[in-house]
């Protein structure tokens, strides 16, 4: 046999791969607790009686984290974008209409989607970073009927929320539409209530405030959309987003596609670990460690992006300093410091996550840290040691974030 491509050369990926990880304290994706990265490595057939067990569990403590009763609770095998996808694929087709509320890229993200799949989109923008205006929403509703309405609860890209998520739900209810909500930035970050705030679909991805792996995601469909899911008779351009066929796997313990059977394990570690910690406690750890965080960026000498009474709590947005390069500084943060940190799209600010495993006091001090030093060695005149101090009295000597 003739091959005409020889074997090429190898590269063992200890060899790409760092040392020691970098500590990511991005926009996503976060560390991962030990527990989700040892259920990771695990392979288990995905059709049985132990596979069952898990996705039992994993609806069970998902209805938990969504604060839903709901049945119709499933994984996706893919990115947070494929969360957001199923829904806006399985409640729009040709003839039905969206209103898209837009407060940054990934509320944008939803009407290129419901616009790909044959949709009447309709596009309300705020600019950033701010919420959702209810008025504007209202006034809009009583002009013309939707079929759907999208928003996300945190728009991670800027580092806002909209907390009149539940004001704005009803809004849209009333006016006889479904409420999409993208909640992959803040579940089990921030206080969120499916069930009673009326929220239709409520979609997560598995990177961001949960701390489990990229690739596999939750959504959540009420039983007010899963009636018209059942009742369509418009042709699904998707065969692996299809909610139907998924509930196959997800309710009927049935082949639909071979699951991601490591991440969605990893996915079950992750909710576990929710439940032991309460949602209350979650919160309030975010909410605590982020306002410390925040206080210690202040006590520096920088400025926050978003206005406390919409600033998200599980990624904070800080404006670049003048003349100062965005890159230039992230470099030198991973090589000196080892830690990391993003950028935005277009917009001038750094962003700090705090979602899961990265707030933790630990991961706060040794970042904040960092960033402030390598500000200075750019030029920026910072008082890092005030920012410190700051962060400290923040966090008030609590240790109750460290895991035992
Ligand atoms: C990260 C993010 C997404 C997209 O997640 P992927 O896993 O990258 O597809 C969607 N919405 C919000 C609010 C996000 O933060």
């Amino acid at each position: 046999m003739h091959y005409t491509y020889p074997s090429p050369l190898t590269t063992p990926l200890d060899r790409i791969l760092p040392p020691e990880p970098l500590l990511l304290m991005g926009a996503g994706p976060v560390p991962i607790p030990h527990a989700v990265a040892k259920a990771n490595g695990v392979v288990i057939n995905h059709l049985g009686d132990t596979m069952n067990e898990v996705i039992a569990g994993v609806k069970n403590m998902a209805r938990y984290a969504f604060q839903t009763s709901c049945d119709k609770v499933m994984g996706v095998a893919g990115p947070a974008s494929a969360g957001m996808e199923m829904s806006v694929t399985n409640l729009l087709w040709p003839g039905r209409s969206a209103l898209i509320l837009v407060n940054g890229t990934f509320s944008e993200r939803m009407g290129a989607m419901a616009t790909a799949v044959g949709a009447d989109v309709d596009y309300m923008k705020f600019d950033e970073p701010s919420m959702v205006d209810l008025a504007q929403v209202q006034a809009q509703l009583a002009l013309k009927q939707y079929d759907v309405v999208t928003l996300v609860q945190g728009e991670t890209s800027c580092g806002i929320y909209n907390p009149n998520l539940p004001e704005v739900v009803k809004a849209c209810k009333d006016a006889g539409a479904l409420v999409i909500v993208d909640a992959v930035v803040t579940l089990s970050t921030m206080p969120l209530l499916m069930d009673e705030w009326g929220i239709d679909v409520c979609i997560t991805g598995g990177q961001k405030g949960i701390s489990s792996i990229p690739g596999v995601s939750l959504i959540a469909f009420s039983d007010a959309a899963w009636k018209v899911v059942e009742a369509r008779t418009a042709i699904m351009p998707h065969w692996c987003l299809d909610a139907r066929k998924a509930f196959n796997f997800w309710g009927l313990q049935q082949y639909h596609y071979t699951a991601p059977v490591p991440g969605i394990l990893a996915l079950y570690e992750a909710l576990r670990l929710i439940c032991e910690e309460t949602l209350q406690k979650r919160f309030s750890r975010h909410l605590h460690s982020s306002e410390a965080l925040q206080s210690g960026v202040e006590a520096m000498g920088l400025k926050l992006f978003v206005p406390k009474q919409y600033r998200l709590n599980s990624v904070v947005a800080i404006n670049i300093p003048d003349g100062i390069e965005s890159y230039q500084t992230r470099k030198f943060m991973t090589n000196k410091f080892n830690v990391e940190i993003s950028d935005a799209f277009g917009l001038p600010i750094f962003r700090i996550g705090q979602m899961g495993e990265q707030c933790r006091s630990a991961n706060l001090f040794k970042t904040l840290y960092a960033f402030g030093m390598s500000l200075r060695t750019q030029g920026v005149d910072l008082d890092v040691a005030s920012g410190m101090a700051a962060l400290e009295i923040g966090l008030a000597g609590d240790l109750t974030d460290y895991v035992p």
